[in-house]
């Protein structure tokens, strides 16, 4: 028998323990969860037990909910939003191979531990690159950019066609398909509404960006800010809704495919209540928000009003790393005491899940040890599978 502590310990629902602890049991060769519950009671009900030290979290495994995995082969680009979006382009425009990129990607989201992700996919290969991954589950979403809304039908009839495609290539256990919108600006008003009106009809997974830097408010409110200049001609048939970016997509009716909603650094309390209303998931890039200057998410308001909270990493060219483990450390860092540990765990795993439209896990008694992790500052830091079952045999011996 073994008991490991941590500061947090969740098996996936309900509210997450304090001091916690897992204890393991070995049957035969598999190391299995007797319990998961406070490290007093775990180290008072099993006394022979080995104890090993604390650490930060006990937990399934959290979820990057938010990545771009074909921009693996950006250089990290901190500085203003403003700035960035041209460097995204530049780089794109030059980037040969994306599967290249995305493959990168993968190997460094499977170095960190991770194996649910939600990744935006703008090209074919990647799609299909991404569709045929064993070891990665999560949701592969298709982008869609196209402000011009005299292209809306067009790219609409594309895009249910791809989709339809992709969804044929979809494997059990594998990763899923879904839709991205890249913003309330960049994909014209009818394309808005088609594309949300698909994702609900074919029961697909959309997020989209929004309410990510103070320029996108003003842009939305009357026209003005940075935007102007920084898409140009791109962008020459915007009519600002005088409304926020959320207000808008709540008008037109795309909350209503509840959508998951990236950034959502720039809101108010309004905002908020028509997103909670709606039952929308929020995904936090706390690392990328603070390295494009764009602002520090309101979580004391979204945890107010009681909406879900998931954790995503962004792209290698917004943050240092694709691990959801430092991006966790990296919020509970800019949170501080407004946010509980307990809060940000549940955050990562089930927010996570529900951010991709999958069923949170919930692990228990008898389940394997592979089940969940055992995390700290930098990622899993138990390697359970070697040193810590190989003692559990010595134990029983
Ligand atoms: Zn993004």
């Amino acid at each position: 028998m073994m008991i490991i502590g941590a500061e947090v310990a969740y098996n996936g629902l309900g509210t997450p323990q304090p001091n916690g602890a897992v204890v393991l049991q070995r049957r035969k060769s598999q190391v299995t969860v007797l319990s998961i519950e406070s490290y007093g009671s775990a180290v008072k009900a099993f006394p022979d037990a080995v104890v090993l030290g604390k650490d930060f979290a006990i937990s399934p495994p959290p979820v990057n909910a938010h990545t771009h995995l074909d921009l693996s082969k950006m250089p990290y680009s901190p500085g203003s939003y403003e700035e960035f979006i041209p460097q995204v382009v530049r780089h794109r425009r030059r980037l040969t191979d994306p599967v290249e990129a995305a493959k990168i990607g993968v190997e460094r989201v499977k170095a960190a531990g991770t194996t649910v992700i939600g990744d935006i996919v703008k090209s074919d290969s990647v799609m299909r690159f991404l569709l045929n991954q064993t070891g990665l589950r999560g949701v592969a979403y298709l982008e869609v950019f196209e402000p011009d809304p005299t292209l809306a039908k067009k790219v609409f009839f594309e895009t249910e066609e791809r989709i339809k495609e992709y969804q044929a290539l979809e494997k059990p256990s594998c990763m899923q398909v879904g839709i991205s919108l890249h913003s309330p600006h960049t994909v014209s008003e009818p394309l808005l509404k088609e594309i949300s009106g698909l994702s609900v009809q074919r029961n697909l997974p959309l997020q989209i960006h929004v309410s990510e830097t103070s320029g996108e408010i003003a842009f939305h409110k009357d026209g003005t800010g940075p935007f102007p200049e920084l898409y140009g001609d791109l962008l020459r048939n915007w009519k600002p809704s005088g409304l926020t970016p959320v207000g808008y997509l709540a008008k037109i009716g795309v909350l209503k495919a509840r959508p998951t909603l990236v950034h959502m650094v720039h809101v108010n309390e309004a905002d908020v209540r028509e997103v909670q209303r709606a039952g929308c998931t929020v995904v936090h890039c706390p690392r990328s928000n603070a390295n494009l200057n764009c602002g520090r998410f309101p979580w004391a308001m979204f945890a107010k009003h009681g909406t879900t909270v998931a954790i995503g990493t962004d792209s290698l060219g917004s943050s240092q790393s694709l691990s959801v483990y430092e991006e966790v450390h990296e919020a509970m860092a800019l949170h501080g005491n407004s946010i509980s540990p307990l809060a940000l765990v549940r955050s990562a795993v089930k927010g996570g899940h529900r951010a991709l439209g999958l069923r949170p896990p919930k692990v228990g008694r008898g389940d394997d040890q592979t089940q969940f992790q055992v995390w700290g500052r930098r990622g899993p830091n138990l390697d359970l599978g070697i040193g810590v079952t190989d003692n559990i045999g010595e134990i029983d011996k």
